[in-house]
């Protein structure tokens, strides 16, 4: 049997259900970017939201702008779906608790039928439309935050309007029918990984709406909020064994389930335009005046040294982030990196909230239960390193202060694009800019080979920090090239534990 609303009253007794009438849940958001992160975050909240206020007109329509595969899972389940907390017990063995999601109205497939999209968006029971669409689809350049016209889905929708691909074209597009309908206003709400995630989102849609129709520019700034917001909770991809697992304990086929880490925290700016469901009535959300502090803290000490584990474990081999928090030598260089390079530059934040942060990150990434793989956090790296270790790179610089640690991550992103670990194992490249990036470093491999041997690793250096697009101003910064230099060298050379070796030396 499959999950469905039929198959509810039949679940084992362990699983949590709605605890509302799900029959009488009415659609209020919509929801661009149906993954799993959403699922595993913004739905559950809503769903325990819903059940203790008991007002159910926040019912969620999920957009997938890309692949049908979400809707063809949970149609059949009625959008119900389970989510899997897990986590290891005191003996060392995962456990895990079972939630069946019941906020998940819909699936709608946007290449399918993108009117059907820009209807749900110019609804009048429409009140908030909010987006996990990856760092990369937002269409913008990562060292500017501006909205890349030669984007190719940017360019599409420019120039076919009324069917939309990228989510830009996508907003300002239902945006439109809105204003053209006489609605009320709406919340636009980012929950992606960007710093200062709300005002990025505004900005880019403003700067889109305009070159369309300054009327339509002038309405949405007059109608919309764009609410910045910090999510955080650590949700894999989906494996077949954890199907598998669900499904048996549930006593019913669940084809989609989600598995997250118990751990959940949303910081978001109470600027909403048309009313909010209660989502502060789960643990670890709050409403505030503004989120740029907790953002830019989950950037710097949850993101940051994300990618740090993943591209140097990815290079060692190592499978999963917490095989890489396993390994002393990481885990060392990443604990010195928060708390010597990082935390300093979060000022403002009390020392032990500080400490607290960073052993609570530590112990979440080491979750064995939680297999989260060093290749799907390694991909779309130039979109991610920019807010995540660049923008801490360039506040220490303009204070004088070092940034070794911080610089080796970037030399490990830009190693790990070479497309082989230790072993020699091949991996793909998975970033919008990889033929870009495959051409840059074919370039500094060019210099290098042509300069003299003493200053082949500087060459090499200069020519990849002079990419504009991720780097930006950081291209004339000599100390980060020299840091640059150093680090590149010594991966190439000594490999990932030689290089964290020698910065222990370094730094004695
Ligand atoms: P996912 O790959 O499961 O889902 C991503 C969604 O984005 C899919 O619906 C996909 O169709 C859509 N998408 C992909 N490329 C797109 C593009 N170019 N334009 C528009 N839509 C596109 O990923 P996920 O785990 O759900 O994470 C999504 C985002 O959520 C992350 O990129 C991050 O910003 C945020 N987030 C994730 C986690 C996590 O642990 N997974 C934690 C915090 C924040």
């Amino acid at each position: 049997a499959r999950l469905n609303p039929q198959s509810l009253p039949r679940l084992s007794e362990a699983v949590a259900r709605p605890a509302y009438e799900r029959g009488r849940v009415t659609p209020g958001i919509v929801h661009l970017g149906i993954g799993a992160f959403h699922r595993a975050h913004q739905a559950a909240v809503t769903d325990l939201a819903m059940a203790v206020s008991g007002d159910l007109s926040w019912g969620i329509v999920g957009v997938s702008l890309r692949s049908p595969d979400t809707r063809d899972a949970l149609a059949p389940q009625h959008g119900l779906y389970t989510l899997a907390l897990r986590d290891a017990g005191p003996d060392g063995q995962p456990r895990e608790q079972l939630r069946v999601i019941g906020s998940l109205l819909e699936v709608l497939v946007a290449p399918e039928n993108p009117g059907a999209v820009l209807e749900r968006i110019a609804h009048p029971q429409i009140r908030i439309v909010s987006l996990t669409v990856t760092e990369k689809g937002y269409s913008l350049e990562p060292a500017t935050g501006q909205l890349r016209w030669d984007d190719p889905d940017i360019r599409h929708d420019l120039a076919h309007p009324a069917r939309p691909r990228s989510a830009i074209g996508m907003l300002a597009r239902g945006l439109a029918l809105r204003r053209e309908r006489g609605l009320g206003p709406l919340t636009l709400l980012s929950c992606d990984n960007l710093h200062a995630n709300g005002d990025t989102l505004r900005r880019l849609v403003l700067a889109y709406a305009l070159l369309q129709d300054a009327g339509l520019a002038a309405w949405i700034d007059g109608n919309c909020t764009f609410p910045n917001s910090m999510v955080d909770r650590i949700v894999p991809r989906t494996r077949e064994e954890d199907r598998a697992r669900v499904s048996e304990r549930l006593g019913v086929d669940d084809a989609w389930p989600v598995v997250g880490e118990p751990y959940l925290n949303w910081v978001i700016e109470d600027r909403f335009a048309a009313g909010r469901p209660a989502w502060d009535a789960a643990a670890g959300v709050s409403f505030v005046r503004r989120a740029a502090p907790y953002e830019r803290l989950k950037l710097r000490m949850v993101n940051g040294p994300h990618s740090a584990f993943a591209y140097l474990g990815a290079m060692l081999g190592l499978r999963t982030n917490s095989e890489a928090a396993a390994t002393p030598a990481l885990r060392g260089y990443v604990d010195d990196m928060l708390r010597l390079e990082v935390a300093p530059t979060l000022r403002g934040m009390p020392q032990a909230t500080l400490d607290e942060y960073r052993q609570r990150f530590l112990a979440r990434v080491a979750n064995p239960a939680l297999p989260h793989l060093t290749q799907q956090i390694a991909m779309d790296g130039s979109q991610k390193v920019p807010q995540r270790l660049l923008a801490v790179i360039r506040d220490r610089l303009r204070r004088g202060e070092g940034f070794s640690r911080l610089a080796l991550a970037v030399a490990a992103w830009l190693h790990y694009l070479r497309g082989r670990d230790e072993q020699g194992q091949a991996y793909a490249i998975q970033d919008p800019l990889a033929a870009a990036l495959e051409e840059l470093l074919a370039r500094a491999d060019a210099a290098a080979a042509s300069a003299s041997p003493g200053r082949a690793a500087h060459r090499r250096a200069l020519v990849v920090a002079g990419y504009k697009p991720v780097f930006g101003k950081l291209a004339g910064q000599p100390a980060f090239v020299d840091a640059l230099a150093e680090h590149l060298e010594r991966l190439r050379t000594l490999g990932v534990l030689g290089t964290l070796a020698a910065l222990e030396r370094d730094a004695a």
